[in-house]
């Protein structure tokens, strides 16, 4: 016997006393479901946009290209994947949900390398991991690998690769397939069931060169949407809906090919088969709607982005009760344990923070200095508008405006906002200073008939 096949062998006798006997066989095969009447806990996060470290060489056209970016850490891909796994070692949710944008731009290796840390946290925790994908994961034309100077392009997946990688996540375990789209339903408790829908549109990327931004639910989908329903209400299970894209406008400033193109349809079919909760991603920053209490539709924010953090869904099946809250991915407790010496990842909140609050203030510093309506105001007075922006764009995204939005608009960076002349920049400005101040980060939903 080899010391590396002792040494697993070992280390699964290890994880196999570690881990409850009743949520995993040990044939690593299909796990067995939580059964009737047990609260069930959920932990559901989004838009990892894992970047495989096989795929850079942290050059200058991957500074380059995290520069022109929207904040992602990809950089630490593996750290906050090897992270979130320790989370979910420490709060042992009966599954984990993933609602697409699980790679940067649909590599190949970047898909093949997040499910080994998804096989990888499955076998530590004997937690369940399933995934769907988001709009930069199949068939995307920007793939991409960085070496030096360049930009290399590499292979994405086909949706038969895609169920074929994530087999153990979902598509091998569902209990109902969806024909006309890779969506699928899947039971991890007998009380609480996954419906786990793909409003990603693929096909046409080639075509376009780029990844197609909207999304939508066919009739198709729609009316499997409902044999689903049926087959959950015939065996007393709950349902949560799980898409990438979101079911309710998010924002006043992004809606076209965020929300979905059909949600009026999607919401309707949702509602009748008692669906109250959604979780969706895509936008990338935290915020709960609601319409009219009928349904919920809970966006995380991204797990690759400041704050980086996830959900967790308590489920009480006696009370009848949902009880969401957020957590921020604990990176400092894992890069301790792992004897990092990287201060990036020893502090990784605050450096987060600082790193994505001064991505928007030095763009904003940039168009500031270069508008001939701002040549009267000092560097100083730039700097203290552009770390306005930074600090709003940062509370936008922990959807934290209840809280922190007071602080920000009483500065004098943001008085001179307003004593500026009028921008575009301005107005975004002043109207992200009225955001609704609403708590996104906590939810209470008493199940319909309860
Ligand atoms: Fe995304
Ligand atoms: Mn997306």
């Amino acid at each position: 016997m080899s010391v590396r096949r002792l040494n697993i062998s070992l280390l699964c006798s290890l994880l196999l006393l570690l881990t409850s006997c009743s949520r995993q066989d040990t044939s690593g095969q299909q796990a067995i479901r939580i059964q009737s009447g047990q609260n069930i806990k959920l932990l559901t996060t989004t838009d990892t946009h894992y970047l495989s470290p096989r795929l850079t060489d942290n050059g200058p056209a991957f500074s380059r290209f995290l520069a022109a970016g929207d904040g992602k850490q990809l950089a630490y891909s593996s750290e906050i994947l090897d992270a979130l796994g320790n989370d979910i070692g420490i709060e042992r949710p009966g599954a984990v949900i993933i609602s697409g944008d699980l790679t940067n731009n649909g590599e190949k290796a970047s898909h093949q390398d997040l499910a080994e840390h998804l096989r990888a946290i499955e076998q530590q925790t004997g937690t369940q991991i399933y995934v769907i994908p988001g709009n930069h994961d199949v068939q995307n034309p920007w793939a991409r690998r960085f070496e030096g100077e360049k930009q290399i392009p590499v292979s994405s997946v086909t949706p038969k690769q895609f169920r074929s990688i994530y087999s153990e996540f979902g598509y091998g375990e569902a209990l109902l397939k969806d024909n006309d789209s890779m969506s699928y339903l899947a039971a991890p408790s007998d009380d609480l069931w996954l419906l786990m829908l793909d409003t990603s549109q693929y096909s046409s990327n080639k075509k376009l060169g780029h990844p197609q931004l909207d999304g939508r639910l066919t009739d198709a989908t729609l009316r499997w949407i409902d044999r689903c329903g049926k087959l959950a209400a015939e065996q007393g299970a709950q349902l949560v809906a799980v898409m990438h894209h979101s079911l309710l406008d998010h924002s006043e400033f992004v809606q076209e090919g965020f929300t979905l193109n059909n949600n009026g349809q999607a919401a309707a079919a949702l509602i009748r088969n008692g669906i109250s909760t959604v979780f969706s991603g895509h936008v990338h920053f935290q915020d709960i709607r609601s319409s009219g209490e009928d349904i919920y539709d809970i966006a995380n924010s991204a797990l690759s982005v400041y704050p980086h953090q996830y959900g967790i869904l308590d489920y009480t099946p006696a009370a009848g009760t949902y009880e969401y809250h957020t957590s921020g991915l604990n990176m400092e407790l894992w890069a301790k344990a792992a004897g990092s010496t990287d201060p990036n990842l020893l502090h990784f909140n605050s450096y987060s923070e600082a790193a994505f609050r001064r991505l928007s203030a030095d763009r904003t510093y940039s168009r500031l200095a270069e508008e001939s309506s701002y040549t009267a105001y000092t560097q100083k007075q730039l700097a203290a508008m552009a770390d306005v922006v930074g600090r709003l764009n940062a509370v936008y995204f922990a959807g934290t405006a209840d809280t922190e939005l007071t602080a920000i608009t009483d500065t004098e960076g943001y008085r001179l906002w307003q004593a500026a002349p009028y921008s575009g920049l301005k107005n975004y400005v002043l109207r992200m200073a009225e955001l609704e101040q609403k708590d996104n980060n906590h939810l209470l939903v008493k199940l319909p008939g309860w």
